[in-house]
């Protein structure tokens, strides 16, 4: 299924970003004309009711909904508010500051106050055609809802309350997970019980915005949202920042870039090179085209022990660590995307990146290219950058390029009226950023970047864009766009393009599409897609230059407090010693296959026999019926994986160093590591496709993909 829209629940609370002499009282909201009378005398403190809220919980909760828009899309999360004054009403509902609180009614208040606001029919009506949704309610607001409301066994609810409110979450018919927050639980966080309830959620967003498959998950399993509570526990035990910094694959929760949100749609690799239409060369075609690889803090341990599974004591996990450049004996990539939400995630970061240069942090010599993460700030009116300081920041860090501050366009943004508004506004931007990079002596490229809504608007933004002087221009907005509308627009775009003039492409990398894109004058692009999909999604860990992938088998540790392991130990499923005597024969009977003195059957077996085990508990007990579905589809990607043993097939430095362990699914070290090989390998197919591209159109005739290498080898599973 696409994934589960959310609706979010939640309480108003008393701060709020205004508070006049004059708000609204309990006694304006009685009287529907006073009421507006007043409204009017508070106009200028009127805001969407999204915004309007500044207490804990409400400033994390919209961070977490911000990045799951931000990953998923923006209309993946809606927010309701439960407001005390207004009723329930949506994020963007205009509202006055008001002071007003559930909170210190009596229940009979409550009852009364609530069903005057027409509370709980409203939110009856809200949560209709949402999959799975989120009520983070203190005890009053939960009162006023009045539980049950209509939903459907096919919805999920999630409700954080407090231990003695979780009554009151009965009688859905949705299926329900309520997590009982303790005092204990929010001192922990510093927090009180109300913040911590949209502390968790964005712990939740940061987890979710990182694997793609995490939010069909807890739809479909609501208890695993526990698993969010333990790693917000866990983290916090650590007292090392830089640990905490320390990126995890698949159940990483940290903040997330513009760049690495935008892999997720360009997975599906297609069968067939898209045809190149009948039209001439883009003039830059000499020009060639390069890879850019966005980078975030992807580095490993060059000394971790594979056999013992162990880091180098001591290890310092910046300092220590190594990028892929500096595994492999040439970069697998043309140079390295850097956007600045990046630089500035953690001041240590940034204050490191300041006395080194880019460079130097990241310890790669070539063209690094300089970006502002618009989708960190898409739903502000205005960049919260000037261009002056943008460009200081691109010159005094030492980037390659720089590319001007710009706006999105995509989703709610597209609509008429903001359309033009952000297209103006990255084109002044552009223009700012040129005339002030030329008058101020700044010595990295500039790069102008061209938003638009339609391919006419995004040629008129690049043909605006050669005029004011750019040689460089990059296209944003398109990571979600299909290949057929990028295409389209690239070729509205091809017949402004000079031959000096070069095209990048933001968060786009399809193999597929390479020929015809490089043919209608994209010159260069960027993805960390490759990489990523070495811990996302189940079937295509492990990529091969033959175009096949495979499932990297999952060996999860049993003695790192994972929760999966946590949770199966809970439910009885079997002990500690038990699974950790089947890890470390899964292990072992892994490796002795790869050294040749394992049968397949007997490993495969192996594998299974604790992989089976792995299949998550509901209330408390194993579904058999879920169970067996795990094993016949891990059985054929395993067995599928062991009779091609494709790791032993790949010249990587990364495959023939360590070998069997890089198909094993368990930790960032070879999660990483399995992705830089996936770098490696479609930077190779990358090349070998400019490689036969070439030689074609110097013989004349027209391009076509027909002259290709098929895309795809005859057994090839994509
Ligand atoms: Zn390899």
């Amino acid at each position: 299924m696409p994934h589960p829209r959310v609706l979010v629940v939640t309480s108003c609370t008393g701060e709020k970003c205004a508070k006049p002499e004059n708000q609204l009282t309990l006694a304006d909201f009685k009287d529907p004309e006073q009421l507006q009378r007043r409204e009017a005398e508070l106009a200028e403190f009127v805001c969407a009711a999204g915004k309007m809220y500044t207490g804990m919980q409400h400033l994390r909760l919209m961070e977490g909904v911000q990045l799951l828009r931000q990953s998923l899309g923006q209309d993946a999360v809606d927010v309701a508010i439960l407001s005390a004054g207004y009723g329930l009403v949506e994020e963007n509902r205009a509202i006055a500051p008001y002071e007003v609180t559930f909170n210190g009614m009596k229940g009979y208040e409550v009852d009364s106050w609530a069903q005057h606001l027409n509370v709980h029919e409203a939110l009856e009506q809200a949560v209709q055609g949402y999959d799975l949704i989120f009520l983070l309610l203190g005890d009053n607001y939960l009162r006023a809802i009045k539980l049950p409301v209509e939903t459907k066994p096919n919805q999920t609810i999630i409700a954080l309350t407090s231990q003695g409110s979780a009554k009151l979450v009965k009688g859905l018919s949705a299926k329900t997970f309520v997590l009982p927050l303790t005092n204990q639980d929010a001192q922990k966080y510093s927090y009180g019980l109300v913040g911590l309830k949209g502390f968790l959620f964005k712990r939740f967003a940061e987890t979710a915005s990182k694997d793609s498959d995490w939010l069909p998950k807890v739809y479909q399993t609501p208890e695993l949202f526990t698993e969010t509570l333990v790693q917000a526990i866990a983290q916090l035990e650590l007292a090392l920042p830089e640990v905490v910094a320390q990126p995890k694959p698949a159940k990483a929760s940290k903040a997330k870039t513009a760049k690495t949100l935008e892999v997720e749609d360009e997975d599906v690799e297609d069968s067939e090179f898209l045809p190149i239409p009948e039209v001439p060369a883009a003039a830059n075609l000499h020009l060639g085209m390069q890879y850019f690889i966005p980078e975030w803090d992807d580095h490993v341990d060059p000394g971790y022990d594979f056999l013992n599974n162990r880091l180098t004591p001591g290890r310092d996990p910046y300092a220590d660590e190594v990028y892929a450049h500096q595994i492999y004996p040439t970069p697998n990539y043309d140079g390295i995307l850097v956007s600045k939400v990046v630089v500035d995630s953690s001041k240590k970061k940034r204050a490191r990146v300041e006395i080194v240069g880019i460079h130097n942090f990241i310890r790669f010599p070539g063209k690094v290219m300089g970006d502002c993460g618009a989708f960190g700030y898409i739903k502000e009116d205005v960049p919260p950058y000037n261009t002056t300081e943008i460009l200081d920041y691109y010159q005094n860090l030492g980037f390659d390029f720089g590319v001007s501050i710009d706006h999105l366009i995509v989703g709610p943004f597209a609509q008429p009226g903001i359309r033009e508004r952000r297209y103006e506004l990255t084109k002044r931007n552009a223009q700012d950023f040129l005339k002030k990079h030329q008058m101020g002596g700044y010595t990295f490229t500039p790069i102008g970047v061209a938003q638009g809504w339609s391919p006419e608007t995004y040629a008129e933004a690049v043909k605006d864009n050669i005029s004011m002087g750019y040689d460089y221009i990059a296209l944003g907005g398109l990571a979600r766009a299909t290949s057929k509308e990028i295409i389209s627009i690239l070729a509205e775009i091809r017949p402004h393009l000079t031959d000096k003039t070069r095209l990048h492409l933001f968060g786009v990398a399809r193999i597929n599409a390479i020929p015809v894109f490089r043919h209608l004058g994209v010159t260069s692009f960027d993805s960390a897609s490759p990489l990523r999909r070495a811990w996302l999604g189940s079937g295509a860990n492990y990529h091969t230059l033959t175009s096949k992938m495979y499932t990297a088998a999952r060996i999860p540790p049993v003695d790192s407090h994972g929760v999966r392991i946590k949770r199966l130990l809970e439910a009885g499923v079997s002990d500690q010693d038990t699974l950790r005597g089947m890890e470390q024969s899964a292990l072992k009977a892994l490796r002795e296959f790869d050294a040749g003195t394992l049968g397949l059957e007997a490993t495969l077996e192996a594998l299974l026999t604790y992989d089976e085990l792995l299949e998550l508990p509901r209330d408390g007990k194993v579904d058999p019926i879920d169970q067996a579905k795990r094993r016949v589809k891990h059985e054929r990607m395993y067995r599928d994986l062991l009779q091609d043993k494709p790791w032993k097939n790949c010249n990587c430095v990364i495959c023939e160093e360590i070998g069997v362990e890089v198909i094993i699914f368990r930790g960032n070290d070879r999660n990483r590591r399995r992705g830089f090989h996936n770098t490696y390998v479609f930077y190779k197919r990358f090349q070998e496709l400019l490689r036969q591209l070439k030689d074609p159109l110097t013989n004349g005739s027209q391009p076509s993909t027909d002259n290709l290498a098929p895309l795809v080898a005859p057994d090839g599973v994509v």
